[in-house]
């Protein structure tokens, strides 16, 4: 046990449930009786196959994933992601049968660009030579990454866009859409909950693909799931081909390990996964649902991001919160002092005070506070009190 008390207030990967780690500590020597770590066992054995049937169960029960949705674990994290959305959605049979625009390698993908991980994953399309169109770009429209602009200057391509894409919450600007867009009802919507997921009830029939890094809200770095409904695995033989014919994209054969048809196929077992990310992320999913599921999540979620929002608020502008306020993420609360010395200032007292990892991203400065769920309330509790210290002694 550490002498002190230290909170991890860390974007990613973040704090984990002491309950998880304490259970992994105790049982690393000799997993369930096997004598060896489970880091050490086959993939192959039915006790790693429990304990992976174990954790797409609890992933589908806290989620509550319709029976029509397959779930994969993949590696690679999410980033690898912004190329497995281009690739298997273009080659799904809905996509191939959609009209291009002249000379265009694609039909057209939509992109809602409302922070750093969306602006990525449309850059990846882009460079993959897919039909991009931006839906939204906020920085342009509203000057930064701080909120999402009116429905009424969106630019939806309507039906004819194979997938709708967006990222539920931008991790380092602290720009949360929790409810998806609307568009079109036969166009896929996919999203990016890396940072979200597992922090409110999500209803995935309104998705055509949710993915997410587990790192943050539901395990340990090394797994990405990725929850696909299953008329978008269903592909012409034209996109199913074994080689690839085209010398640009769209290629007409996936890359092995981003095919997620692969992944389908086995069970997300095709080659060795990362045991540990497995087992970890098995005991959270577990944990979480023994704490009371995602909706006791987001109640904690909604107390401890109003604990920091209030603080905000209450500070006569000696903390600034960048985002407009109906998009303001519950995960990820960045705040900006009057100054960057006294910024540097806030961050050498709460280290002292034993609070970690509260540096904004290195993209956008200032303080970031990421309160994901496996952080106690008593964490933001301290950091609240320590922004009142702070202005108290600092405030002119
Ligand atoms: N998307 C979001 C919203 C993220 O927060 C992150 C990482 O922080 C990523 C994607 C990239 O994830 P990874 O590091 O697993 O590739």
């Amino acid at each position: 046990t550490p002498d002190k008390q230290v909170w991890n207030f860390g974007a990613g990967p973040s704090v984990l449930p002491r309950a998880v780690l304490e259970q992994a500590q105790a049982e690393m020597l000799d997993y369930q009786g096997t004598g060896m770590s489970i880091i050490e066992l086959s993939h192959r054995t039915p006790e790693f196959q429990a304990l992976q049937d174990r954790l797409e169960a609890d992933f589908r029960r806290l989620l509550s994933v319709p029976d029509n949705y397959r779930v994969i674990f993949v590696q690679g994290g999410a980033s690898t992601q912004f190329s497995g959305v281009v690739y298997n959605l273009l080659a799904s049979r809905r996509a191939q049968q959609l009209p291009r625009a002249d000379g265009a390698a694609t039909p057209v993908v939509d992109y809602l660009v409302t922070g750093g991980w969306s602006s990525k994953a449309a850059e990846e399309a882009r460079k993959l030579g897919a039909d991009v169109n931006l839906v939204v770009d906020s920085k342009k429209t509203l000057g930064a990454y701080r909120g999402v602009p009116d429905a009424s200057e969106w630019r939806l391509s309507g039906e004819r866009a194979a997938y709708v894409y967006y990222c539920a919450n931008e991790t380092v600007d602290g720009v949360e859409m929790r409810v998806p867009p609307q568009v079109h009802p036969d166009v896929p919507i996919v999203c990016d909950m890396s940072s979200d997921i597992m922090s409110y009830p999500v209803d995935v029939s309104r998705f055509g693909v949710i993915y997410a890094g587990v790192q943050k809200n539901m395990g340990a770095a090394g797994l990405t799931v990725v929850i696909i409904r299953d008329d978008l695995l269903e592909r012409t033989p034209a996109a199913d081909a074994t080689t690839n014919t085209s010398p640009r994209f769209p290629s007409t054969y996936i890359p092995l390990m981003l095919d997620w048809t692969v992944h389908v196929k086995n069970g997300s077992l095709y080659n060795t996964p990362p045991m540990f990310s497995n087992y970890i992320t098995a005991l959270y999913c577990a944990h979480t649902l023994a704490e009371g599921g995602v909706t006791e999540m987001e109640r904690r979620a909604v107390e401890k991001s109003t604990l920091i929002y209030d603080a905000i608020a209450a500070s006569s502008g000696f903390y600034r919160c960048p985002v407009d306020e109906p998009y303001r993420s519950r995960m990820n609360i960045p705040f900006r002092l009057r100054e960057e010395a006294l910024e540097k200032l806030f961050l050498q007292g709460a280290e002292a005070r034993h609070m970690r990892q509260l540096k904004g991203h290195r993209s956008v400065g200032g303080i970031r506070a990421s309160v994901y769920n496996a952080l106690p309330v008593e964490a933001v509790h301290a950091l609240v009190a320590y922004m009142h210290e702070f202005r108290q002694e600092h405030q002119q």
